[in-house]
């Protein structure tokens, strides 16, 4: 690939993850002749490479395929699509004219030049710092995912008895290998009442294999000069201050966090794009653009996705929009906005297009059961139960768009009770 790398580009894709993947194909599919796609890693796939379980693809492909599975077929894909892939490549930055400056171990320092950008960065791990646990510095404290990369692709094992911080979906999905490696899983803490994962991950990685989870509880202190020896655990009170007159200690030599994502929006940033504290992303468009014309963004780094199958499909949109764009054909600007309501955590995207079909993507901020969410005071749906960690996606035709023209409307859980 060596010197055949041309430095003007129709759309520019940073991110070779899933979003990445589809938001090329998005772009080659709406007729965008140059499309190239940059990832820092050796390989395409993005974080898929390394969750080597089942569960993926159920939505998009109607079948169960593992992660490295479900990036193959869309690698494949991009590589029969006559898309450029710039791997082992760093994007340093972009200026607001799109120029990108990329360091790359076979091409060294590149400038390139691109007519759209789509941010495809993914995110990052919530570590102890985040959170500031109270203790000792020893070794044998890590995030999950980073005890995931070692297993399933070093094949080394991080310790023998295992803590897990936090019961999301990466922290029970290590849970379930571990034991599966011959780890014991001492338990699985979580701060909040319920579980802050998907309910099927709680089932089949936790209650399956038997391993306690304990609600409403922290990890107050980490014992151990050289290695983790073991941990003082304690509920916490309604507030989330931990009771340690109630507090017990728990033998174990290693200690994973799995605390949230952080999307990585360096990039972004510095560009000065307009973000949304409550997904800790962009704020976007219908056609997924940011406030910075000719650049936009999908996937991980826009809002974390718990199911990689609805990554797919918004970075499909993402790709094609911005190939619109890149061909010089821009759309009327949208005419609703969209805002977040009584219990809702975030809604995305921010604003809404009355012309067509419009795909809404949103969290609750608390369990409730028997819930009617609403949108202004025309649109009503109903669910048996809705929860922080599952996203809720919901269809719009414009039918019931037209209805909202030139409003500003409020997304919120109406009606129900709480868990
Ligand atoms: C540790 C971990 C485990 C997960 N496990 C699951 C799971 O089991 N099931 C599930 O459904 N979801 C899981 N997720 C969520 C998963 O991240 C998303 O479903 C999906 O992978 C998001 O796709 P993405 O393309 O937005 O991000 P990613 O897959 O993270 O891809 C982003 C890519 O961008 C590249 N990149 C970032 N910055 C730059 C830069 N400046 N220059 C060049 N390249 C850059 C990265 O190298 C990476 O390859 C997990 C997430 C994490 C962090």
């Amino acid at each position: 690939m060596k010197n055949q790398l041309q430095k003007n580009y129709a759309v520019v894709i940073i991110g070779g993850g899933p979003a990445g993947l589809a938001a090329a194909l998005g772009a080659r599919e709406a007729g965008a002749e140059h499309v190239l796609i940059i990832d820092r890693e050796v390989e395409t796939g993005g974080i898929l490479n390394q969750c080597i379980h089942s569960g993926f693809g159920l939505h998009y492909f109607k079948e169960e395929l593992t992660g490295p599975e479900y990036a193959e077929r869309f690698s494949q894909q991009v590589l029969s699509s006559k898309i450029e892939l710039l791997t082992d490549s760093y994007v340093l930055n972009i200026t607001p004219d799109l120029k990108l400056e990329v360091i790359s171990r076979n091409h060294g320092y590149l400038n390139l030049q691109a007519k759209a950008v789509v941010l495809a960065m993914g995110c990052r791990e919530r570590t102890r710092g985040a959170i500031r646990t109270p203790g000792f510095r020893p070794a044998g404290v890590m995030t999950a995912g980073l005890a995931q990369k070692m297993v399933n692709m070093k094949g080394v094992l991080p310790g023998r008895r295992v803590a897990i911080l936090g019961s999301g979906d990466i922290g029970m999905i290590m849970a379930r290998r571990l034991v599966l490696e011959g780890c014991q899983v001492v338990g699985v803490f979580e701060l909040h009442p319920y579980s802050s994962g998907l309910s099927r991950n709680k089932v089949q990685c936790l209650d399956d294999f038997d391993i306690p989870l304990h609600l409403s509880t922290t990890v107050a202190f980490i014992h151990g000069r050289k290695r983790v020896e073991h941990l003082t655990i304690a509920p916490v009170t309604t507030q989330y201050v931990p009771n340690l007159n109630q507090s017990w200690d728990v033998k174990c030599d290693t200690l994973l966090f799995s605390i949230g994502l952080i999307p990585e929006n360096e990039l972004s940033a510095r560009l000065r794009i307009k973000m949304d504290p409550s997904t800790g992303g962009p704020q976007v468009n219908s056609t997924m653009e940011t406030s910075l014309p000719g650049v936009f963004a999908c996937g991980n780094v826009l809002h974390v996705h718990d199911i990689v199958d609805f990554v797919s499909e918004e970075s499909l949109r993402a790709g094609r929009f911005a190939a619109e764009l890149a061909l010089g054909m821009r759309r009327p600007g949208d005419n609703i906005a969209l805002y977040p309501g009584e219990n809702i955590a975030s809604c995305v995207p921010h604003s809404l297009s009355s012309d067509r079909e419009q795909i809404i993507y949103l969290r609750v901020k608390q369990p409730v059961k028997n819930a009617t969410l609403s949108i202004g005071d025309r649109y009503e749906k109903k669910f048996k139960r809705l929860i922080p960690s599952e996203m809720v996606k919901l269809t719009l035709p414009p039918k019931i768009l037209d209805h909202f023209f030139g409003e500003r409307l409020r997304i919120e859980v109406s009606s129900g009770e709480a868990e």
